[in-house]
């Protein structure tokens, strides 16, 4: 099988995949952080996890950029930027910044997510450098270009944001949970995972690619059912918890 035609079919596993984990993950909560439980094999330092996990994405895609023969063009520059100030931050700024809890990762959950990222970097790396046809600099003027980078920026903001306030509630030492405020959590329990998800709707919509489709489902799949059960371990945790606050839409969800 040619690395093209195997491409094209985890492309497509990758979406139907995305599709088919929505649902499961509101029965099935991943069992880190708060969710955290026994039963799910060994586990490891939570710090070393996120590190390990992450890391794969912006290496792998980078190197994608690096042998394609467009890197040169303005939207192939964009690409690589956006993804590398995202994943620049979530592998080796975010681990130690936040504030580690009581509990360690799973090995699994570490693993699964490392596998993850490989593959994610992999096919959208290799779709937009290589195998679909190159965007020359006219799509920088693209309503669809325009728009999905000023999602992407707004998201990224919302996110850093929320993962920085909610690594503030922690003094050193302290591994409990406190009530988090400020910015967007006047609204919504997961202000973190709605900048997430903007994010990747604006990179598919930028890339118009459907590697960056797959990227933004699998994002929705995961953290919407997260968010709402983060929302009702708050509301059963806090009993002064703001009533006016959302799970993960303001006013609406
Ligand atoms: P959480 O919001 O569950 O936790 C983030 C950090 O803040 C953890 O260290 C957590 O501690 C701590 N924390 C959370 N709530 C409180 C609180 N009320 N009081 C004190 N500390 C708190 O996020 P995740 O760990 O699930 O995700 C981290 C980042 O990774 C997010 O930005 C998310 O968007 C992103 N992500 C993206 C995914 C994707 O599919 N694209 C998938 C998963 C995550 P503890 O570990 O002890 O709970």
């Amino acid at each position: 099988m040619t690395e093209r035609a195997a491409y094209d079919l985890v492309l497509y596993v990758f979406l139907a995949s995305a599709v088919l984990t929505f649902p499961v993950l509101f029965f099935v909560t991943a069992p880190y952080g708060r969710h955290a439980r026994v039963g799910w094999g060994p586990t490891m330092n939570a710090t070393l996890g996120w590190v390990l996990m992450e890391a794969p994405s912006p290496l792998v895609f980078f190197a994608c950029w690096w042998g394609s023969a467009s890197r040169g063009t303005g939207p192939a520059m964009v690409f690589l930027a956006l993804w590398m100030t995202h994943y620049v931050n979530r592998a080796f700024v975010f681990p130690f910044r936040r504030r580690p809890g009581a509990r360690e990762m799973p090995v699994l959950i570490a693993g699964l997510s490392l596998l993850f990222n490989l593959v994610n970097a992999w096919l959208n790396g290799r779709g937009l450098f290589h195998f679909e046809a190159p965007l020359g600099d006219a799509w920088l003027g693209d309503p669809r270009f325009v728009l999905g980078v000023a999602l992407f920026c707004g998201g990224f903001a919302l996110n850093l944001h929320a993962d920085r306030v909610l690594a503030r509630l922690r003094k050193p030492g302290d591994t409990a949970y406190h009530i988090p405020r400020g910015g967007l959590y006047r609204w919504v329990s997961s202000p973190n995972y709605l900048g997430e998800i903007l994010e990747w709707t604006g990179f598919a919509l930028a890339t118009w690619s459907l590697p960056a489709l797959g990227f933004a489902l699998w994002t929705v799949a995961n953290l919407a059912p997260r968010a709402r059960s983060h929302h009702a371990w708050y509301r059963a945790t806090f009993p002064d918890y703001p009533v006016e606050r959302r799970a993960l839409v303001p006013f609406l969800w």
